[in-house]
């Protein structure tokens, strides 16, 4: 198994859901917009469904904030590649072949999040079959997205939101088994938090495969105000060396996408202005990054 290829640059990004749910032309240049005026380098898109997504739209707006883009999905029960039921699989296989083009489209360079099964509280543990045609699919994708000179970066979460990858080492064994350069590790926060053992050794057992990383807080408000354990990630990702994409994730029901929101239990507005939400968000991350640079000196 060969290492992840490192990401080429290292961004700072905040997730589109701060700002709407809503993905249509106005809602993507609303969102660009907002991203880059909160100081990021990157807008993370979510692509539900990349079948309707303007790519036209979101790259002219790209473009002109001098803004860069990655992508990030959860597969739904129709579209589940862990699913038994090959029809399901094909569904599945279709919409992230799609969503890697985009990726492509918008000159981005990662597609992320759970694709490797459906977002959704599983009743049971994956099957053999499941976790085969999963880690098949992604090898298949993997390859086009090779193509296209891109990667894919598989987001460990919690138990309530898969059954296949709850920690940093299941990912790791996971994509063992695929055996693609181009299948890297995303760890996030907020889900580390739930399922790890600390915030630190997760990180340093990804090492270089580590290719995504996205910074949440316990709750999944406002940075600072809940129990994660942030100056110990950041030491981790410095530690490593870690030099890929970081982005930005909160969540609020004063901001909801139908099926995004409801499916990761969105109940509550946790933030009134996001624009200051996000100014904060970026402010932290990059005082974070700056701060442990400084441990080289020790
Ligand atoms: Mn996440």
């Amino acid at each position: 198994m060969s290492s992840a290829s490192p990401a080429p640059r290292s961004f700072i990004g905040c997730h589109a859901l701060v700002w709407t749910g809503t993905f249509d032309a106005a809602g993507i240049r609303l969102s660009v917009e907002k991203t880059a005026r909160a100081g990021f380098d990157l807008v993370e898109f979510p692509l539900m469904d990349p079948f309707t997504f303007d790519t036209a739209v979101a790259a002219a707006s790209l473009a002109e904030h001098g803004l860069s883009a990655s992508a990030s999905l959860g597969l739904s029960p129709a579209t589940d590649i862990s699913s038994e039921d090959p029809e399901i699989v094909a569904a599945g296989e279709a919409l992230l072949m799609r969503a890697v083009e985009i990726v492509g489209e918008l000159g981005g360079t990662q597609l992320c999040g759970v694709i490797y099964s459906a977002m959704k509280k599983y009743m049971d543990p994956v099957t053999p079959k499941g976790l085969d045609n999963s880690i098949t699919t992604i090898g298949r994708v993997a390859d086009r997205a090779a193509d296209l000179g891109l990667s894919l970066a598989l987001e460990v979460v919690n138990r309530y939101e898969t059954n296949i990858l709850n920690t940093g080492r299941q990912a790791l064994a996971y994509t063992d088994r695929v055996a693609r350069p181009n299948v890297a590790v995303h760890l996030d926060s907020y889900h580390m938090n739930i399922e790890e053992s600390d915030m630190y050794s997760p990180v340093l057992d990804c090492g270089d495969r580590l290719g995504y990383v996205h910074v949440g807080e316990s709750h999944r408000g406002y940075l600072g105000t809940g129990n994660v354990d942030f100056d110990s990630y950041f030491k981790a990702l410095a530690r490593i060396g870690y030099q890929g994409t970081i982005v930005f994730e909160s969540f609020s029901s004063a901001v909801v996408a139908p099926d995004l929101s409801r499916m990761l239990g969105i109940w509550r507005n946790l933030w009134q202005d996001n624009e200051e939400l996000a100014s904060n968000a970026n402010d932290f991350i990059r005082g974070h990054l700056t701060a442990v640079k400084s441990i080289d000196l020790h």
